[in-house]
């Protein structure tokens, strides 16, 4: 999942420019999407694989304070916004999944329109059984439509024992669907399950950056022709690297021109591939919720020199993203180093602004291993990397700032 948002730094470029006060009415988009709600319009649907289920096209993510933020969840479900993503480990305020099930519990008939997702950190049959009943009793439900474990890797991590739980928890009604989250080995993880034939649906991390090349063309292909309903996550594809290049000064500039934002030109990206049924994002305020619903509901499509716009940036700012081959780095240090953990940190930090999530992100690594990073040589995986990143460099700097 990810943030969308009008930075300071988004409204500074444009006032920047002679034109900005002209422009201001661009970086309102919850003023036209205040106005179609007069006229009930709603965030378009599309189907989830072949589960025969429809979702809303923009879900909501609730890396938030959900229980002190209640009127988000009934403005989301008032605009169409109807898929709401949790996960046992979202720790916002009283926790995500109990500030889901306060709403519920406030506005019970609002759980027959949600398709509501939650996840996993565990990975044994009987851990699993163990969440999953925490999660219901936390979210105020007797069902989850769509369970996940989460942040898998590989997919050795599931297997015939997974398949059998997922199985007999459906049978039990507990959940209606089963899949996974992942944003390592992203394109690995997709082909992989794309031949299991009982994997339901999969959020992964993509965007302008990551949709275009051949690997995860082929994957997202694969996962289509199997029926797997897919979640596109992280897809304003923020990096570890806070940049400020050329591109990104014509994009905001370009796109406000065009009526939105840089971001929602970025979501717009991503359903412009109608293979990929929704768009997770982080929505903490209203204002982010408002601009993704006025994306949603905005028919403009992007131009061909929008998009290739998008792709002169991805290529300019390689060396800030991270593209989760943690395969490739990691297997090229000497001692077990999670780099790919380490580079979201960096992510959620300097992209998100999120410094709290960061610091959690990283706290998960044990200490021994963060006393290994200190002395680790990266030089090896930085040769190896193919967004030619800084490895050793910003693993040093998450040091410093995380530890
Ligand atoms: S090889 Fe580079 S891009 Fe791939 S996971 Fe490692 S640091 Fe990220």
């Amino acid at each position: 999942m990810e943030r969308t948002k009008c930075s300071r730094r988004d409204f500074l470029k444009l006032t920047g420019t002679s034109a900005a006060a002209g422009l201001c009415s661009a970086l309102l988009p919850q003023d036209r999407a205040a106005a179609a709600a007069d006229g009930l319009q709603k965030v378009p649907t599309r189907p989830f694989g072949k589960s025969g289920l429809e979702v809303s096209i923009l879900s909501l993510g609730g890396m938030f304070d959900i229980a002190g933020n209640q009127l988000m969840l009934k403005q989301a479900a008032r605009w169409g916004v109807t898929y709401w993503d949790t996960a046992d480990c979202y720790r916002y305020g009283i926790g995500s999944e109990q500030g889901i099930g306060k709403f519920f519990k406030r506005y019970p008939s609002t759980r027959q329109q949600v398709f509501l997702v939650t996840k996993s950190d565990n990975r044994d049959p009987q851990g699993m059984s163990k969440l999953l009943d925490r999660s219901l009793d936390r979210l105020q439900t007797d069902y989850i439509d769509l369970y996940f474990v989460h942040g898998v890797r590989s997919l050795k991590e599931l297997d015939d024992e997974t398949r059998l739980w997922a199985e007999e928890r459906k049978a039990e009604g507990k959940i209606r669907l089963f899949g996974f989250s992942t944003h390592s080995n992203m394109e690995e993880c997709l082909l992989g399950a794309a031949k299991l034939g009982w994997i339901d649906g999969i959020m992964m991390t993509y965007n302008y950056r990551l949709m275009h090349t051949d690997r995860m063309r082929r994957a997202v292909d694969a996962c289509v022709a199997a029926g797997i309903g897919l979640t596109a996550m992280k897809t304003q594809g923020g990096g570890s690297v806070k940049t400020d290049s050329e591109t990104e000064m014509k994009l905001a500039g370009r796109f406000v021109q065009r009526g939105f934002t840089d971001a929602q030109a970025k979501l717009k990206a991503v359903w412009e591939n109608p293979q990929i049924a929704s768009i997770c994002s982080q929505m903490p305020n209203m204002s982010i919720l408002m601009s993704n619903i006025a994306a949603a509901l905005d028919l403009k499509s992007l131009s061909s020199s929008d998009l290739r716009l998008l792709q002169d940036n991805a290529v300019e700012t390689a060396s800030s993203y991270c593209t989760g081959c943690v395969d490739v780095c990691e297997a090229a240090v000497d001692s077990v180093v999670p780099i790919g953990d380490v580079m979201r940190a960096l992510m959620y930090c300097r992209s998100y602004g999120d410094r709290e999530q960061a610091k959690e992100t990283f706290a998960r690594i044990p200490a021994q291993v963060c006393r290994q990073i200190a002395q680790t040589d990266f030089s090896a995986a930085e040769r190896r990397c193919p967004q030619k990143m800084a490895i050793g460099r910003l693993m040093r700097e998450a040091l410093d700032e995380f530890a």
